[in-house]
């Protein structure tokens, strides 16, 4: 694996790339990588000349109250993880905002409700950074989870408003044996949390079963024990939630009918 720090010599090689002809698939993360990572860097691998993986933990898509201090980044672990997917190049640049940074880029449509209520400025954040990443790496393709369903409706919304010659593939959420969707997250649960956390898998995959999904869902989350609700929305044919579990926040969605 190449490792690139610096935005500039990225572009430039991605510059180089495209002339040659080449193709290049796009994984951007946060690092912490785990399975669903790796599934999206595997597809990429697949149906791309170039493999493009970056690492940023983006500080401007983290509230003031969040965990951006905090969240993991174990950089040797995730190495070897890229190396054993046949990455060509890691981006992990120190920063992508210059001190006087004064440019955002704001969907002012599908950011609202669901997680921008609760995570205000999130989505403007996400979508700065992912527009910048597209404009270093230059990716004929990028790839994303569902597990994030309302930022892939923002980059795709944002791709498509700004005419961004990238084509997003966005792939379903990849979970643990026992239903939990991977997340770089989960790391912050303890034992128990973690078993009370299932809750929220288990019962997305029963409310869509029912005739009202949403108020059903509504109902039973808030009776888990350890499980607070922060919303249930079905939107674009996904049904979305959001819980706490003890000071952990955790999303997951289902396609719904
Ligand atoms: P993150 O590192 O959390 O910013 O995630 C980087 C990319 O991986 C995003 O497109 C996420 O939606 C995607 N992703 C995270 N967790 C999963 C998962 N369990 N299954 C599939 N994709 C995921």
């Amino acid at each position: 694996v190449k490792i690139i720090r610096d935005p500039a010599q990225m572009q430039r090689l991605s510059r180089l790339l495209k002339q040659a002809g080449s193709t290049i698939g796009f994984v951007p993360t946060m690092g912490a990588l785990h399975l669903g990572h790796l599934r999206l860097i595997e597809t990429a691998r697949a149906k791309n000349k170039h493999l493009i993986v970056s690492i940023y933990v983006n500080p401007t898509q983290f509230g003031p109250q969040e965990d951006l201090r905090v969240y993991p980044r174990p950089l040797q672990r995730d190495l070897a993880l890229c190396r054993g997917a046949g990455v060509d190049v890691l981006f992990h640049p120190a920063s992508l905002y210059a001190e006087d940074h004064s440019t955002w880029v704001v969907e002012e449509k599908i950011a609202h409700g669901r997680c921008a209520t609760t995570r205000p400025g999130h989505f403007r954040g996400v979508a700065t950074v992912v527009l910048k990443l597209l404009n270093i790496v230059q990716p004929d393709r990028a790839y994303f989870g569902w597990k994030d369903a309302q930022q892939v409706e923002v980059i795709q919304r944002l791709v498509r408003d700004l005419a961004v010659p990238t084509q997003i593939i966005p792939l379903e959420t990849v979970r643990d044996r026992d239903g939990l969707a991977l997340s770089s997250r989960n790391q912050y649960l303890s034992p128990t949390e973690r078993t009370q956390a299932l809750a929220l898998p288990l019962l997305l995959a029963g409310a869509i079963h029912q005739p009202s999904p949403v108020a059903w869902l509504r109902r039973t989350l808030p009776r888990c024990p350890g499980v607070k609700l922060d919303y249930v929305e079905k939107t674009n044919g996904r049904l979305c939630a959001a819980v706490w579990v003890g000071k952990t926040r955790l999303i997951d969605n289902l396609p719904c009918p």
